[in-house]
């Protein structure tokens, strides 16, 4: 990898996809597989594909409360009656169906014979004898065997995090583990002399660290095992020595702040001593420079100092990484479409995000409202606000009333 290589110009801006991507292809998916109880596997990532044992369902059932019957045995014009023949309930094993009706559950199996299932709403009884409406289509409200996944389907592919439906897919087949990949160990630091560690007094100058405690829950969001390593004084000597020593237990080390040009932003020298720094220029606002490489042979990834651009090149770098680490596919959230209920002008060439609220108008018309913090120290600018406004490269101009695109954080966040 390259060495820093001092100032570069504009046209030198790589895209957000690119750093993703560029970052992405520096690591390799943790190799460690394990096996655990599915009340402890969701948010894992699947090792291997699952692959249905049987059917789903096993037998063919009825999807209502109502009567099994021949459809055979209806009259395609005319009201039918047919003699009650028996009962079945969920849990119950069937039975088989002659000419007649078969008051049948949710969940019973399908007697023999059967090929349709009337609901009751749509039935007379009349003593042993039920009085069924015309018209009834042939195969209605059966659950067919198979028909939600066939045995030797894939029922979930290898590499997908799990979600609380997956975990219920898997428990309808029958499994009680399934074999996830060990979680990428992420190890994160601050970096700053004028940090201090929250509920300690604070110093003249000095100022609380905000970057951690956001990390460490956007990791552990993200699938990481989180180490967290405190932080580090603006001392080239000091950060190498802790890089290496984190770089030894762990997938991917983190860090944010001094990777910026200023006189005291040591982290850049200090990777590039133990190991490769490169310093990526993205097009994205909030989000300087970012450093990404390696320290003693672990990937690295060095955020900048202030908090709205830790939580960009979160979401839009790092993220990307954290994926691959744990074995599973990168996809970038769907933006929606809202309203701007603000205007706005931006500099060409660079992806911009704004942090905004969202509000139902009486009409239903979905408005994106400003947030007015707007600098890239605000960390009550990302409290107060429900998501980031994709601004795209090209655009310098927002108009209020236009449609832009909506990221959610809940949707960034998972
Ligand atoms: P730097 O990139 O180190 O020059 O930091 C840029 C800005 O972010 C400065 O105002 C720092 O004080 C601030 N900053 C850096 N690290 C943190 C942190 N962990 N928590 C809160 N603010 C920080
Ligand atoms: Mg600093």
């Amino acid at each position: 990898m390259a060495r820093l290589s001092g100032a570069r110009t504009d046209s030198e801006l790589i895209t957000v996809e690119q750093a993703g991507a560029r970052a992405a292809a520096l690591v390799a998916p943790v190799a460690d597989a394990l096996a655990l109880p599915l009340g402890e596997a969701d948010g894992r990532t699947l090792a291997e594909a699952v692959i249905a044992p049987f059917d789903l369902p096993l037998f063919s059932n009825s999807a209502v409360d109502g009567y099994a019957v021949r459809s055979a045995d209806l009259s395609p014009g005319a009201e039918t009656r047919l003699p009650i023949l028996g009962r079945s309930a969920a849990g119950d094993t069937g039975g088989m169906l002659g000419r007649g009706a078969w008051r049948i559950f949710t969940g019973a199996p399908i007697p023999a014979g059967a090929d349709t299932v009337v609901m009751q709403e749509d039935v007379t009884p009349n003593g042993g004898e039920v009085s069924l409406p015309p018209g009834l289509k042939r195969g209605a409200n059966l659950r067919l065997a198979g028909e939600d996944i066939a045995r030797g389907q894939v029922a979930l592919p290898a590499g997908r995090r799990l979600r609380p439906q997956d975990l219920g897919l898997l428990a309808a087949l029958g499994l009680d583990h399934v074999r996830v990949r060990r979680r990428p160990r992420v190890a994160v630091f601050s970096t700053g002399d004028e940090l201090t560690e929250p509920g300690q007094p604070l110093a003249l100058g000095a100022i609380y660290d905000a970057n951690r405690a956001m990390l460490r829950a956007l990791l552990a969001r993200a699938g990481a095992d989180v180490a967290d390593l405190g932080i580090l004084r603006d001392e080239p000597a000091e950060l190498e020595r802790h890089l290496r020593e984190a770089a030894g237990a762990c997938d991917l080390v983190v860090t944010s702040g001094g990777v910026s040009v200023g006189e005291a932003d040591h982290v850049k020298d200090a990777v590039a001593a133990c190991g490769a720094l490169d310093l990526w220029r993205v097009a994205i606002k909030p989000g300087k420079p970012i450093a990404v490489g390696s320290v003693a042979g672990t990937p690295f990834i060095g955020l900048p100092g202030n908090p709205v651009a830790v939580f960009v090149g979160f979401m839009f770098i790092a993220r990307p990484v954290l994926a691959r680490l744990a074995g599973t596919a990168f996809e970038a959230s769907v933006a929606l479409p809202v309203t701007a209920g603000f205007r706005h002008r931006k500099k060409g060439g660079r992806r911009e995000f704004l942090r905004v609220s969202i509000e139902r108008r009486d009409d239903g018309v979905v408005i994106a409202r400003k947030h007015p913090g707007e600098g890239a120290g605000s960390l009550a600018s990302l409290a107060q606000s429900d998501g980031l406004v994709v601004l795209a490269e090209h655009v310098e101009q927002l108009e209020e009333g236009e449609s832009v695109a909506f990221l959610p954080y809940g949707g960034l966040l998972d």
